[in-house]
């Protein structure tokens, strides 16, 4: 009878192969760590599936990137975006019914209507989210906290948000107001679900 593998070979065979296989197959929004693979094309960090529209793409990337320096104090390290022009790109990514989406920090996809400044500032927030409180731990961080913060930091023009957005939007604000950035990070890495 084979010797069975030692538990901690398993183990790094399940989550090293068997896991990011899985994910690679069933949670399409994975793929934007590979998007040449879904037939997109990329300059440095910014992917397109039309070329002619790299400029613009390149243009809200660089702004995004400006707009989160200036209000976190931070810089993204060189995050990853890509642009769906057409609906055949954002359902390789499995966008789905969202106009937009981010993997923790490995990248963010913009769909056909989310080419706007306001969205990519929004997908940013969601990457230094992941940076600074970790991608796992976001599971177990509330949606006022996260979806808040990124509607409300982005400078969202709308005024009234569909539910349940604009409850979430005014409940970071109300927190947020207390002590702004200075200990944003801090503060919110003591959040978790279901505390109030
Ligand atoms: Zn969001």
């Amino acid at each position: 009878m084979p010797r069975r593998a030692p538990l901690i070979k398993r183990t790094l065979i399940l989550f090293g192969v068997v896991v990011p296989a899985l994910a690679w197959a069933l949670v399409k929004p994975v793929r934007v760590a590979v998007p040449t693979l879904n037939g997109v094309s990329c300059v440095e960090q910014v992917c397109v599936d039309q070329l002619d529209r790299l400029g613009e793409a390149q243009a809200l990337y660089r702004e995004g990137n400006e707009f989160i320096a200036e209000r976190f104090g931070v810089d993204l390290m060189q995050p990853r975006v890509v642009f769906c022009s057409l609906p055949a790109c954002a359902e390789g990514f499995g966008l789905g019914v969202r106009s937009a989406v981010t993997v923790g920090t490995v990248g963010t996809v913009i769909g056909p209507k989310a080419w706007k400044p306001y969205y990519m500032r929004h997908e940013l927030i969601h990457q230094l989210q992941a940076d600074k409180l970790g991608s796992v731990l976001l599971l177990l961080k509330p949606s006022w906290l996260l979806e808040g913060m990124a509607y409300a930091l982005s400078d969202d023009p709308r005024p009234v948000l569909a539910d349940p957005w604009q409850g979430y939007r005014a409940q970071f604000l109300a927190w947020y107001g207390q002590s702004g950035r200075d200990a944003l990070w801090e503060r919110a890495d003591g959040v978790w679900l279901n505390e109030r």
